[in-house]
């Protein structure tokens, strides 16, 4: 007979968070089959997204990296003027609306 009185008896102190995922329950040390890692700031893994979801991760990705490289040239480009500042500006206003 095999004793399964082993539960969870990880010492939890507060203040680490015991990350979970709210779809299939892995946890950090119980990744899914294959690995998993945590979508951003969620209790989802990866491994449970649905397609769907993975596109959209892979387009927020897109987006994020975008918006840094955005960024990073509106602050070069300000240093030279204000004028390309603006016209950035306006551009990304632009995109975000419809
Ligand atoms: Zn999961
Ligand atoms: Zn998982």
């Amino acid at each position: 007979m095999s004793t399964k009185s082993r539960r969870e008896s990880g010492k939890r102190r507060k203040g680490e968070r015991a990350r979970r995922c709210r779809r299939c329950g892995c946890t950090e040390k119980r990744a899914c089959k294959g690995g998993c890692s945590w979508v951003l700031d969620t209790n989802v893994c990866d491994a449970c997204l649905t397609t769907h979801e993975r596109a959209l991760q892979m387009l927020a990705a897109l987006i994020r990296d975008d918006a840094f490289e955005l960024r990073n040239r509106v602050e070069a480009l300000n240093k030279r003027t204000d004028q390309s500042e603006n016209l950035l500006r306006a551009m990304l206003n632009k995109g975000g609306r419809r």
